[in-house]
């Protein structure tokens, strides 16, 4: 039984890494799907491979740390397809670095668009499934949401916040048992995102890390397997990491 086809997916931090390639997995799985983030041509180029292999994808530009691009994404959702079944909260920056550093603005960074971006994408799209009466939310956290080591320790807590959140609602919808949620705590994965580590002391150990990594792909298909669920059945949490990885 296929319960991804038709469904109407919306995918936020898709011009990369784990967004691109749940993307990509759902749209051939018959989703059809909403790729949204900041650098505009890269989610109008992937969507073009989308399309071009005979699938359905629309782009939306939208910054997750702007609560009315949230809104604004939503509204371009529902006009062009008429519901949405899900929303992936996956966007997040991970610029890591010791606390004595005291790179506050990436302290910041990190809590806005780990964080408030979450909450602004929930905030967007519980009100639509909740009058749908159906829904899922899905938020991207990490390892590190569930256990903290030295440099990760802003990082480490937006992403415990993370699994906070998702967790009180998920107790919140429960009364109602129509909206499901999913929390997918990846470990090391070979995407961009290390990238955003700017910390000299850190870069050494992000090109270490990057080594044992897997493919963006395995994550994609533990997002794949919770949405493709029969109704009656949420998986709440997934840890996923590569066999090498102690931590
Ligand atoms: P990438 O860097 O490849 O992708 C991050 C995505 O987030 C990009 O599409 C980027 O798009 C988007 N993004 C960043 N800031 C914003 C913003 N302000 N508004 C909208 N979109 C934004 O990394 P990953 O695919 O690895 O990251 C996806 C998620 O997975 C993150 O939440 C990350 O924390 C989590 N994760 C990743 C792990 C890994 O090892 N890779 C491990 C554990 C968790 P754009 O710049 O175009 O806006």
């Amino acid at each position: 039984m296929n319960h991804i086809q038709s469904k109407v997916v919306v995918i936020t931090g898709a011009s990369s890494g784990i967004g691109e390639a749940t993307a990509k997995l759902l749209a051939r799985n018959g989703a059809k799907v909403v790729l949204a983030a900041r650098r505009e041509e890269r989610l109008q180029t992937i969507v073009g491979e989308i399309v071009q292999e005979g699938y359905e994808a629309a782009s939306y530009k939208a910054d997750v740390v702007s609560a009315e691009d949230m809104q604004s994404l939503a509204k371009f959702s529902l006009e062009r397809y008429g519901r949405i079944d899900v929303w992936v909260n996956n966007a997040g920056v991970m610029p890591v670095s010791n606390l004595s550093e005291l790179r506050v603005s990436e302290w910041e960074q990190m809590i806005d668009v780990n964080i408030k971006g979450v909450l602004y994408g929930i905030a967007a799209t519980l009100p639509i499934m909740r009058e749908q009466q159906a829904g899922h939310i899905i938020n991207v956290s990490s390892v590190s949401g569930h256990s903290v080591s030295p440099s990760s320790s802003v990082y480490s807590a937006t992403k415990f916040a993370v699994r906070a959140i998702t967790e009180g609602l998920r107790q919140e919808e429960s009364a109602s048992s129509r909206i499901r949620t999913t929390i997918v705590s990846p470990g090391i994965v070979e995407t961009e995102l290390l990238e955003t580590v700017k910390s000299p002391e850190l870069r050494k150990m992000a090109d270490y890390v990057r080594t044992m990594s897997i493919s963006p792909y395995r994550i994609a298909d533990a997002i794949a397997h919770a949405i493709n669920q029969p109704e009656d059945t949420s998986v709440n949490e997934i840890v996923i990491r590569p066999t090498a990885q102690a931590m």
